[in-house]
Order: C-alpha cells, then sequence, then structure tokens
C-alpha cells in the first residue's frame, strides 16, 4: 500500500476499520447519513480497498419512505455497537455497497496495522487471474 490509509476506530476503542480513502470524502447516503463505501468494480468506479473487522448479525428492517429496507448489520465485536451495513447477506463485500455509520467511529489518520491489507492483496491477486 502506498498511499495514505485511514483507520477508524468505535468509541470503545477497538480496530473496526482500515480503508484507502478518507471517510469524509465518500459520499453520504440521503436517508440516513451512512457512508457509502463501493465494494466491487463496475465499468465506471472501481471498488475501494478496505478491510472492516466487525461482527455479523440477524438482518432487519428498516422503514423507508415507500417500503422496507432490509439491512444486515455488523456490530463492532467488543462493545456490539452496530458500526456497518448492507444490504446482502454476510460476508462483508457480497454486496455491491458497504454503508458505514460513521457517527460511532473515530478516524484516525496513519495508524493501519502493518497486515491490514495482507489478505486483501491475496483477493485481488487471485481475482485477476
Ligand atoms: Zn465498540
Amino acid at each position: 500500500m502506498s498511499c495514505v490509509s485511514f483507520r477508524l476506530d468505535c468509541i470503545c476503542g477497538e480496530f473496526i476499520l482500515v480503508i484507502d480513502k478518507n471517510l469524509n470524502a465518500l459520499p453520504r447516503r440521503q436517508t440516513d447519513g451512512a457512508v457509502i463505501i463501493r465494494c466491487q468494480d463496475t465499468p465506471d468506479a472501481k471498488a475501494r480497498i478496505f478491510k472492516l473487522n466487525a461482527t455479523p448479525k440477524d438482518p432487519i428492517l428498516v422503514e423507508r419512505q415507500g417500503g422496507h429496507e432490509k439491512q444486515y448489520r455488523f456490530h463492532c465485536p467488543r462493545c456490539a455497537l452496530p458500526v456497518a451495513y448492507q444490504s446482502t447477506p454476510p460476508p462483508v463485500k457480497s454486496g455491491p455497497y458497504l454503508y458505514v455509520l460513521k457517527g460511532a467511529l473515530s478516524q484516525i489518520q496513519g495508524q493501519v496495522p502493518a497486515d491490514a491489507f495482507e489478505d486483501e492483496k491475496l483477493l485481488s491477486e487471485n481475482s485477476m487471474t
């Protein structure tokens, strides 16, 4: 990883997320203000490189204008606070986007564990063959 990485911790201090871009620079959902992280490459946009350290829980239904939205939530492994969700069942990145509930997390720049991206690298190497 040559680019700057950003780390986000839960308010309890648990390491939750490491990502290649400042979360403040990413788009947000109008409905709930959650930060949108692209998980899959499309013809006109590349997926973000990130790693989420969180525990998947049962999906919940959220009321939205004109219907319901199913959210598969991820919780902090230490204090069980919800930190992110996606619209598809676990694992992380099974759907096009991951949504991060940013209120629960604080961003720390430049303190990324050295091995944080190790399996991500393997993943992208494999998918290129
Ligand atoms: Zn926590």
